[in-house]
């Protein structure tokens, strides 16, 4: 699989292409791209979402700033200390990220929160080239099934070895991937994943790099 970065305003799927049209005009101040990676580059730890929110990252123009999912997030990575200064949606020079990237499996907002399958496959050559970059990367935390898979697929694994179940750990040849449920609003208000659930998966991931 050829390794790319995509550009921000990227073609490939023309129903997210459409849609980012439509909020360009509804909402021209946001950043309304194809999200790219960020943290540090030197980072141990990559975490992978599913897809910017409409008012969070395809706003801010940073992965997981700005919404709900992000505040969850960003709470718990300066628990954990992977964050410099103090996150703040407004302000992005606040913060940054220590030994830590955040990504997403599918870099372009898609209506709804849900991308479909050809969305999935077309923007795994963008998380092949996020995690490819990362040269010291030794853990992955996807958040959900779909993170999950793409992560799977693109290390030509199979799912069906290797599946998705919250706060498990896989080894993937040089890499151990850590499950966890995605901290939206959604599952947060239905207690799918509560806090303390969130915490215990940081606190194996938190373990593992320091003792590695
Ligand atoms: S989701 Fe990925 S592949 Fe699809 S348009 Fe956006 S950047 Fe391109």
């Amino acid at each position: 699989m050829e390794t790319l970065r995509p550009t921000k305003n990227c073609k490939l799927c023309i129903r997210l292409y459409d849609f980012r049209s439509d909020n360009k005009k509804k909402y021209p101040s946001y950043y309304n791209g194809a999200i790219p990676i960020y943290g540090d580059r030197n980072a141990e730890l990559l975490i992978i979402g599913l897809a910017p929110g409409l008012k969070g990252a395809n706003n801010s123009g940073r992965p997981f700033t700005g919404d709900y999912a992000g505040e969850i997030l960003y709470h718990t990575l300066a628990k954990y200390n992977y964050l410099y200064g103090e996150y703040n949606k407004n302000d992005l020079k606040k913060f940054s990220l220590k030994n830590c990237a955040i990504t997403n499996a599918v870099k372009c907002v898609p209506p709804n929160n849900k991308p479909n399958a050809n969305e999935i496959n077309n923007c795994q050559r963008f998380l092949l080239n996020d995690l490819a970059s990362l040269k010291n990367i030794k853990a992955v935390l996807t958040l959900g099934r779909i993170a999950h898979n793409s992560l799977i697929k693109i290390l030509n694994l199979k799912i069906s070895e290797y599946p998705f179940k919250h706060n498990t750990e896989h080894k993937l040849n040089n890499l151990k991937l850590f499950n966890s449920y995605h901290c939206s609003r959604y599952n947060i208000n239905t207690k799918r994943l509560t806090l303390e659930m969130f915490e215990d998966v940081f606190e194996n991931i938190d373990y593992f790099i320091k003792n590695t």
